[in-house]
């Protein structure tokens, strides 16, 4: 069996599913869209690895984004708002706080359980009649033509040939799909691991969400419903193997001794899990007919919460440019390079800023010594008593510098 489609999108994790739903509007004037993932898309996700334990914080931009997909009522519903944050060093004075109402919006971001953005985004899947998803089913080898790309597939049983004048992959920080199109990968390895849990404390958590820096690496709080938190907490890889290993009431103190006293007591801390930490960056974004997207294209420390609100923002640009591209000069130029390039070069200067955020934010709290500690306490200092360098580190973290003036406090 042979088929053609104008796009394909390898990958329905959080940013391949984005994407397609961001097609929505093009697909119901007749742009031919297939998504192809390993694993079968279910109005649960169940199976689906990338809609796991983990919480993600999901910035203002992206609440915009699927607010516009009217997806965002549903995911909501599983969610808590950040109305406040707090940056501090373990052991040091300094801190910033940054207050939803300070910078006129409802909210900071908010967090939501993977699962229940599996959900949604699944359920938003389904219900899109005008999309051809092949879910179960392997790629079993990509090809790249003047015309555009062929993908041999195995989905149910068959053999499937399919054909496209543009194909983006969106398979995950190990990409199959960059591998076999010869698409070298940078990795920096934190030599880290993300340990996961959620914590509940004796104190209500108000919508707090902690950032706090220790030398061993950096820990987050955030707020989830149930005055529970979800944790992220980034240590050395050995360290992590062990507060993996240890029981309850000894990971409570552990964590008691990390975070303080002033959030309450812990009273309880849920099934932990952990996630090896490392930076990715694809050497190519785009050729001619191919994009690489999300974890694919850029995988992020998860420190400041940016990596999936990234991406969004990438899936969102390059959305309207196929579009725009489809609608202006019909399927023949959709993979065309110079459309492509135009995206790329759209989305640089963000995806500079956040990945250097990410990226140096870790390693610099991480620096030993009085005098680098004494600096970040002094810069914590500064900017808590700066309102203009506040609002700038707020926009960052809220997904909106760059962003429509409509979108704009
Ligand atoms: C601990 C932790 C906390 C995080 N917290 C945040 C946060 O708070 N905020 C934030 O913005 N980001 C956060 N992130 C980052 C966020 O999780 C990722 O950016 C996001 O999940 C990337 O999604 P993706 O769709 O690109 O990749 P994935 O989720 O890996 O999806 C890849 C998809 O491709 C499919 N696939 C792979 N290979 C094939 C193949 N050969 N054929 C067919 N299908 C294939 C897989 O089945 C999967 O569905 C966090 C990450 C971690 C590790």
């Amino acid at each position: 069996m042979s088929k053609s489609f104008d796009v394909i999108i390898v990958g329905a994790g959080m940013v391949g599913a984005s994407l397609a739903l961001l097609l929505r509007q093009y697909m119901s004037q007749g742009l031919s869209v297939a998504l192809i993932d390993e694993h079968a898309i279910t109005a649960t996700q169940g199976q689906q690895p990338s809609f796991d334990d983990r919480t993600t914080a999901l910035s203002l931009g992206t609440q915009r984004i699927f607010e516009k997909l009217s997806l965002w009522g549903a995911l909501t519903q599983a969610g808590c708002a950040i109305e406040h944050i707090q940056v501090s060093q373990q052991g040091q004075f300094g801190r910033v706080r940054l207050h939803a109402q300070d910078e006129k919006v409802e909210s900071l971001g908010s967090v939501i359980p993977n699962r229940a953005i599996g959900q949604v985004l699944s359920q938003g899947l389904l219900s899109c009649e005008a999309l051809t998803t092949f879910a179960p089913a392997k790629v079993v080898r990509y090809e790249m033509t003047s015309q555009g790309a062929c993908l041999q597939v195995s989905f149910e049983g068959e053999a499937v040939e399919l054909r496209a004048g543009l194909l983006v992959l969106a398979d995950g920080v190990s990409s199959v799909g960059c591998d076999q199109l010869g698409i070298a990968q940078r990795r920096h390895d934190y030599n880290q691991t993300a340990l996961i849990c959620n914590v509940s404390f004796d104190r209500p958590h108000d919508h707090w969400a902690f950032e706090r820096f220790t030398l061993g690496g950096p820990l987050a709080l955030l707020p989830m419903q149930g005055n529970r938190f979800a944790l992220v907490w980034c240590m050395a890889n050995d360290q992590a193997k062990a507060y993996l290993a240890l029981d309850e009431t000894e990971f409570n103190q552990r964590l008691q001794q990390a975070v303080g006293f002033d959030k309450g007591r812990i009273t309880k801390s849920g099934e932990r899990g952990g996630y090896p930490l490392v930076l990715s960056q694809a050497q190519e974004q785009v050729r001619s007919h191919l994009v690489v997207l999300g974890n694919a294209a850029h995988g992020l420390h998860p420190v400041a919460g940016q990596g999936f609100n990234l991406a969004l923002r990438d899936a969102k640009a390059l959305a309207e440019n196929i579009g725009q591209t489809w609608l202006c000069h019909g399927s023949d130029q959709l993979g065309h390079i110079t459309h492509l390039l135009s995206y790329q070069t759209a989305q640089e200067q963000d995806q500079a800023l956040t990945i250097g955020l990410s990226h140096q934010l870790p390693t610099q709290f991480a620096q030993p010594g009085v005098t680098w500690s004494l600096l970040r306490s002094l810069g914590l200092t500064v900017m808590d008593t700066l309102p203009v360098a506040k609002t700038l580190f707020a926009r960052q973290a809220m997904g909106l510098v760059g962003a429509p003036a409509q979108w704009q406090p």
